[in-house]
């Protein structure tokens, strides 16, 4: 495990559809195209309560005693992390952990113009914005907020303050942004971003999840393919979830995350913290562990240390989707962080 994933707050300010859908249209935005609807109810919307999420301290602590262990990255999201209030002061105490390589963050973009220079200036070094949509209507439908104005924004802002790279996510959902995979691109390409497309996962609260909704990577690959000249980039980390295509005379680069059609979860190498103190081995774990409650007892850091290592000896070996063992997990990915 090289790569600790660390939610800071389960809660957001967008209401994405294919993560934690607020209106009832959003909610069931494919479910009149099947009539017989098999999923379970959407999961009830929920945030924990203050007492209930990590301190700065306690993230402090956890991420030291990981980093011993041979954690070298570190990803803070949510939720929308850029909702953390002091952000900036965890930020500059994870930074001072000797043998972190690298500290990122990934965030829906629309409030992070207000606090970009200080998070910089913090330490962070590398951010990846989410955005599915270049269309203004479209984002707000997919995102349940007008904000492609203050996300672009942040994209700008956060490449001018020298973030290296700059990366953006779209997750890709058939007849819902799957017209504008070509755009998005174009977009990249213009601007020179790392634009990475993402299958979408059933990981929404509102259990929309459906495989017909998922638009392959190799999809993807072979519409870019057909309008740009794409070469592959070589890479040595196998653990790399993305496989990724330069453009020719441009530094843009496109990244396929595909989980369902190829699952990496052989080379995984990730592990994640829940904003409650929680850690969870898979985006699709079904069983949480329990350290909040250690952290808060009188866990010494060696105990800690025990409980990372049984944690992650029980990773699974793979995640089972479109398989009939399959199970969603409880949470919907805003609360798992992802
Ligand atoms: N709020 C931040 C944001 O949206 O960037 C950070 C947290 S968000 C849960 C992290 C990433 O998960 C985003 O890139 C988002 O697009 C992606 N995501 C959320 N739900 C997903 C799903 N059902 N399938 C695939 N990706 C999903
Ligand atoms: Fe919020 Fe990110 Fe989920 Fe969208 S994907 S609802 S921005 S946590």
């Amino acid at each position: 495990m090289r790569d600790l994933r660390v939610s800071v707050t389960d809660r957001c300010n967008f209401r994405c559809m294919y993560c934690l859908p607020e209106t009832e249209a959003a909610h069931n935005f494919y479910r009149g195209r099947w009539a017989n609807f098999p999923n379970p109810a959407p999961i009830a919307r929920q945030w924990q309560s203050h007492e209930k999420i990590l301190t700065f301290e306690e993230i402090e602590r956890v991420v030291r005693i990981a980093v011993g262990l041979g954690i070298e990255k570190i990803r803070l999201t949510g939720g929308e992390p850029m909702l953390r209030q002091e952000l900036e002061k965890l930020i500059e105490k994870i930074s001072r952990i000797d043998g972190i390589k690298d500290l990122a963050m990934t965030s829906n973009g629309y409030l992070f113009a207000k606090k970009a220079k200080m998070l910089r200036d913090a330490g962070l070094r590398r951010i990846s914005f989410s955005m599915d949509s270049l269309d203004r209507e479209n984002f707000k439908k997919i995102t349940g907020r007008d904000g492609l104005t203050e996300v672009l924004e942040s994209i700008e802002l956060a490449r001018q303050l020298g973030m290296n790279p700059v990366k953006v996510n779209a997750v890709v959902i058939r007849g819902i942004n799957d017209h504008e995979i070509e755009s998005l691109a174009e977009f990249a390409r213009q601007q020179q971003l790392k634009f990475r497309f993402i299958e979408f996962m059933p990981l929404d609260s509102g259990r929309a999840w459906q495989k017909d909704l998922v638009v392959k990577g190799s999809e993807i690959l072979q519409r870019l393919q057909k309008r740009f000249s794409l070469s592959p980039v070589k890479s040595d980390n196998a653990s790399e979830t993305a496989k990724r295509w330069g453009f020719a005379n441009s530094n843009a680069e496109i990244g396929i995350i595909a989980p369902v059609s190829e699952p990496f979860c052989g080379h995984c190498n990730r592990i994640r913290l829940t904003a409650d103190g929680k850690v969870r081995t898979c985006l699709f774990s079904v069983v949480e562990h329990d350290l909040r409650s250690h952290l808060r007892g009188d866990a010494s850091d060696e105990q800690i240390k025990k409980f990372f290592v049984d944690a992650v000896w029980q990773k699974e070996p793979r995640h089972y989707i479109g398989e009939p063992q399959f199970k969603q997990p409880e949470r919907s990915m805003s609360c798992i962080g992802g």
